[in-house]
């Protein structure tokens, strides 16, 4: 009669269908198979309960262990770090009077006075540090771009506005200069002290983000701040697991069976091309002995741990098992109601740090198809690695577009469709599938820059539908640029 006993699960007296009873929080006692049981007393049906996509990252969002702060270099290694204090210029930008153009630095004439006139050069200040002689009354200055105006000068004028009249006796130098400028301002074409960047300013805000464009950088350059507080950016372990699962790169045919690993170099890829730094964990095979002697490694040495494949309802899923029986970690969710990625299993250990401190770690762990993999990486890992990072908002961001053509609605689960969203001409964004949607073929993200969200339901969305998308790249441009 066991056959027939539908739901019925060990540890617990089952009513209904799907789960089983529980009669102890699950800190008390663990959700997961234990795999010494083997295949006949695993669970059927699987003890997480099914969570909204939401719901879930509201979970990450507080279970993600929050930012720690450090201090770090002014250097390019900052770029994609969030600033943990306020920055206030020590220095002011430009630090001396400078000139804004190659020309003539002179003193302006008063009220009524006339600037144009054949006037001596009587010095020269190139864009090197040392000392000027002071400009007296009917010089002038040949001045370059850049370069300290000479004290008692006013203004520079243009070597554009000017006529050589004489030289010296050798010909190698101007000796007098014709000005053609009329009612030439005190301060014309000079940058004053200060002028781009004040001292004692704030120049940049806690919370703001270094980027790759340069303009962060470039202000902490700018007034010779050495160190600053940012926070530190996980560091972030990726493993497979599976008996299949061989390198990528390994010579000679397949054997029956044999899966070559697609999921480890795309997610350490992406993981990478985020900015975080990534430690390749290598493949772990279906063994609980070997599985947790890999994840406790990894624990010592990251901070994030991002498995794949392994958490399906199979009795050599063993993620589960380990994290919550071999490492006391807690799962915060185990299943998500969504497609791809149903099986994706959010967790988190404590661990002592190096100084003794009870910390806790993140574990991530993806399903192996690798569609499911990559598509739950976005979704779930990145705003982890942001929450970690102290940058926000947390996640892909989203925008609304336009369908180019229909899409079929999966009935039970929302759906994060692979697609290329493009810029039209009009200004506004479109989406167009990658084509099929099953979550093995890894081509249907080959080209994608975005998920489309589209909502469980029993309709078919028509073209022209607004819809929301979450861009993982560059959009696409129907016109060229430039
Ligand atoms: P699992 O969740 O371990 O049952 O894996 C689900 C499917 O994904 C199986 O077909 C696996 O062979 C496949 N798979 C798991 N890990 C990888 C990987 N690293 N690369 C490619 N396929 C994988
Ligand atoms: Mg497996």
């Amino acid at each position: 009669s066991h056959g027939h006993s539908h739901g019925h699960s060990h540890g617990g007296h089952s009513h209904g269908h799907a789960m089983p009873v529980r009669h102890t929080a699950p800190s008390e006692s663990p959700r997961s198979n234990d795999p010494a049981l083997g295949p006949t007393r695993r669970n059927r049906s699987s003890p997480y309960p099914m969570l909204a996509v939401d719901e879930a990252i509201g979970l990450i969002r507080e279970h993600t262990p929050s930012p720690q702060v450090i201090k770090v270099d002014v250097d390019g290694s900052l770029v994609g770090c969030v600033l943990a204090e306020d920055v206030t210029a020590t220095e002011a930008v430009p630090a001396y009077r400078a000139s804004i153009v190659d020309g003539y630095a002179l003193i302006a004439p008063g009220d009524g006075g006339s600037s144009k006139g054949v006037f001596p050069v009587a010095s020269v200040s190139h864009a090197t540090p040392g000392e000027i002689a002071p400009l007296e009354v009917g010089q002038i200055a040949r001045i370059t771009t850049g370069a300290p105006l000479p004290p008692g000068a006013t203004s520079v004028v243009m070597v554009e506005d000017t006529v050589l009249k004489s030289m010296t006796e050798d010909g190698q130098e101007e000796h007098e200069i014709e000005i053609l400028a009329e009612g030439v301002k005190a301060g014309e074409n000079v940058r004053e002290v200060g002028s781009d960047i004040k001292k004692g300013e704030v120049i940049l805000r806690k919370g703001e983000e270094i980027s790759a464009v340069g303009g962060e950088l470039g202000l902490l350059a700018s007034v010779g701040r050495a160190k600053v507080k940012v926070y530190k950016r996980p560091v972030v372990g990726v493993l497979s697991t599976g008996d299949e699962i061989i390198e990528h790169g390994r010579p000679g045919d397949l054997r029956l069976g044999e899966v070559r690993d697609c999921n480890r170099p795309t997610i350490m890829s992406a993981v990478r091309g985020w900015g975080f730094e990534v430690v390749d964990l290598g493949i772990a095979r279906d063994k609980p002995g070997a599985l947790e002697e890999t994840l406790r490694d990894a624990l010592r040495n990251v901070d994030v741990i991002i498995t794949s494949g392994g958490v399906s309802m199979g009795e050599l899923d063993l993620l589960k098992p380990t994290i919550e029986r071999s490492l006391g970690g807690t799962i915060h969710f185990g299943r998500v109601s969504m497609k791809p990625g149903k099986p994706t299993t959010f967790a988190t250990v404590p661990v002592k740090n190096n100084a003794g401190e009870r910390v806790s770690k993140v574990i991530f762990s993806l399903p192996g198809n690798p569609v499911s993999a990559i598509v739950t990486l976005h979704l779930f890992v990145l705003p982890s690695l942001h929450h970690a990072a102290g940058v926000a908002p947390a996640g892909l961001p989203k925008v609304q577009v336009i369908l180019d053509h229909e899409f079929r609605l999966d009935p039970q689960r929302s759906e994060y469709h692979r697609a290329i969203v493009s810029l039209g001409k009009d200004g506004s964004m479109h989406a167009s599938s990658t084509g099929g949607q099953r979550s093995s073929r890894v081509g249907s993200l080959k080209s994608a820059n975005s998920l489309l969200c589209l909502p469980a339901g029993k309709e078919t969305l028509s073209k022209g539908s607004k819809i929301e998308a979450l861009l993982m790249g560059r959009l696409k441009s129907e016109f060229d640029v430039l």
